[in-house]
């Protein structure tokens, strides 16, 4: 049976119009175009229903850093299913697969973390970490500390605390959001914000934002400050190197909590285990998913450092009310060992910190030179183009969204799935890409702009 008989594309399609309501989706839009359907993936590469092989440069939703198909996972899941494929950790109880994930976190982790609290998703974590700061400041007496400060255009999930704790305005629009006690300031975005600021001026100028605010709001009202090492869904934002540090140094003089949100940036993306150690910092507490399990099944957590956690485990919380039902799922837990095991046997983050990372960053850069491209960016295996209409000055098509559309939809076309977020077009491939697929990648992104520019041009945008 070949494969457009096992999956009929016009068919699922409607049922798919039918009947499934997409996140992040104009239904109405989509159900015109058709939605397109994935069927199965092996290491970099994706095949949907019409038979067309993509190179998978998104690592599905940033997720999937092992690469696709990799049989050890189902393996692990296949019997950790057959052993045990549920039971809660409420209620006295645990089970090996909860303790061995919690074991191997504390092991790979930086130093000043030894427990993690398990939940299914990005979105869950952040709605944990605002009620664990907000739990630690009360236990200490100090319960006015309530407010988190985050920042705009940051990405912290779709719950209605992770929505909130994001900087994203169309989602602040939907629902009545953000809820009290968040605030949000500035983003280290250089190439749009950064005016004549140096980029090493303008990190110290966003840095010092956090500064003023924890000023204006009272220190004794702030309980902690969030962010990703480097904003991902925000348009892959790199801070200036001045940033961070500034960052660090406010922390420390200040009585609040550093949550660094590792969702993206956790499991080797940037060339380092953590976001946190490629810039530097000593967060308190670090949100994670997605690479955890590299997106195999669905499972997250807060790892929680020892200020915190000593509270915890002193009892000075008591009950902390709060969990889920698939808090450390035994097959989820599972898979997420046997997704870790891959990436520290096998080297994977020391190999994008020496190999692929370097190597597909000098190609990547070079891409800079296209007469679209206003700046081209990447650190380890994480990357963006800004997409411009005239160069050498930072300046945005007139119509933003329109352009990166085009480029993205260029790109599918080309076999290769490139996000776009406004104009900026954005990579983060599995971190088992070779430097064939490196190449082909380049390639693919450099016919996609020729492509874009060739449209630009016909029809007078450019
Ligand atoms: N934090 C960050 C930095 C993210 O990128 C994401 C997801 N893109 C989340 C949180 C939310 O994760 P999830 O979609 O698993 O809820």
């Amino acid at each position: 049976m070949t494969v457009s008989n096992l999956y009929p594309t016009g068919p699922l399609r409607a049922l798919d119009a039918a009947h499934h309501l997409h996140p992040f989706s104009d239904m109405k839009a989509l159900n015109a175009e058709g939605s397109r359907i994935i069927v199965r993936a092996k290491g970099c590469f994706l095949e949907d229903s019409d038979g067309n092989r993509i190179l998978d440069g998104m690592a599905g939703l940033w997720c999937v850093n092992i690469g696709h198909g990799r049989p050890e996972i189902a393996e692990a899941v296949q019997a950790q299913m057959a052993e045990l494929a549920y039971y809660n950790t409420f209620f006295k109880t645990t089970h090996p697969p909860a303790i061995r994930l919690a074991e191997l976190l504390a092991e790979l982790s930086p130093p000043q973390f030894k427990h993690v609290f398990f939940t299914g998703s990005g979105s869950e974590s952040n709605d944990t970490v605002l009620r664990l700061v907000r739990t630690y400041w009360a236990k200490l007496g100090k319960p006015d500390k309530k407010v988190i400060i985050a920042r705009r255009n940051a990405y912290h999930g779709s719950t209605v605390a992770g929505a909130s704790l994001g900087g994203m305005g169309p989602m602040h629009a939907q629902g009545g959001l953000p809820i009290p006690g968040i605030h949000h300031i500035a983003q280290p975005y250089w190439f749009d914000e950064g005016g004549e600021l140096s980029p090493e001026e303008f990190g110290l100028v966003a840095a010092r934002e956090l500064e003023v605010a924890i000023e204006q709001l009272g220190e004794g009202n702030v309980a902690a400050f969030i962010a990703e090492p480097i904003q991902g869904a925000g348009g892959v934002i790199i801070p200036p190197s001045t940033y961070w540090p500034e960052v660090a140094r406010i922390c420390k003089e200040r009585e609040i909590l550093l949550v660094a949100d590792e969702v993206i940036c956790g499991f080797g993306r940037t060339g380092r285990w953590f976001g946190s150690e490629f810039v530097g910092i000593e967060p308190d507490l670090m949100p994670v998913a997605k690479g955890l399990s590299s997106g195999y099944l669905p499972i997250g957590g807060v790892l929680v450092g020892e200020k915190v956690a000593s509270l915890m485990v002193a009892g000075e919380f008591g009950d902390f009310n709060h969990g889920y039902t698939y808090s450390g799922h035994p097959v989820a837990c599972a898979a997420a060992i046997a997704n870790l095991r891959i990436i520290r046997d096998e080297g994977l983050v020391e190999r994008v910190a020496n190999d692929i990372g370097p190597y597909l960053q000098k190609k990547w850069l070079a891409l800079g030179d296209h007469p679209l491209v206003g700046e081209a960016r990447m650190v380890g295996l994480i990357g963006a183009l800004e997409l411009v209409p005239a160069k050498p000055e930072r300046r945005r098509f007139p119509d933003p969204g329109k352009v990166g559309t085009i480029c993205r939809d260029f790109s599918f076309a080309n076999g290769l799935v490139m996000r776009a977020v406004k104009d900026t077009m954005i990579i983060s491939p599995p971190l088992v890409l070779n430097h064939e697929e490196a190449d082909e990648l380049v390639r693919l992104t450099e016919k996609t702009l020729d492509d874009t520019y060739a449209a630009l041009k016909a029809d007078g945008r450019m």
